[in-house]
């Protein structure tokens, strides 16, 4: 999936429980079972070569700073002091990806995270179809905004 989704997820769940054993772990398992569900992102397609890897990367950083924004004014804007728990659920929140990218944009793959990355994509479901492969993130965001604004 996007990044928007995954770190918003994260985010919410470090919001709504803000204990560390319990929000990085979470963070992380709602990561697999968001990839489990077929999905559309930046990375569709860089196996088979129908995305550059240098279009990948830009896209890439592009909507991560567009989630660090929507982390900001959904969580930590009106907060006099920094959210810490919020911003490391949300790393959290996309960190299975951000482990995958250097095999990904680099063809490095420490032989560490090789273990990391196989069990990440033992659940990873791409499609191509944009509009299926959205959907299930539209709705995940548009549920967090709503559960953000009336609980
Ligand atoms: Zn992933």
């Amino acid at each position: 999936m996007l990044s928007i989704p995954h770190a918003l997820t994260g985010a919410f769940v470090a919001n709504q429980i803000p204990i560390p054993a319990v929000y990085i772990p979470t963070a992380f398992a709602f990561h697999y079972l968001q990839d489990w569900i077929p999905h559309w992102d930046f990375g569709t397609g860089l196996s088979t070569g129908r995305r550059k890897k240098s279009t990948a990367i830009l896209l890439e950083i592009g909507e991560l700073i567009i989630t660090f924004g929507l982390i900001y004014f959904v969580f930590q804007r009106g907060q006099t002091e920094v959210q810490y728990h919020i911003w490391l659920g949300g790393l959290m929140g996309i960190m299975p990806d951000l482990i995958e990218s250097p095999r990904n944009f680099l063809g490095w793959e420490p032989a560490f995270l090789k273990p990391l990355n196989q069990f990440h994509g033992m659940f990873h479901n791409s499609t191509h179809h944009k509009v299926i492969g959205l959907l299930p993130q539209v709705i995940t965001v548009g549920v967090i905004l709503f559960l953000v604004k009336f609980t």
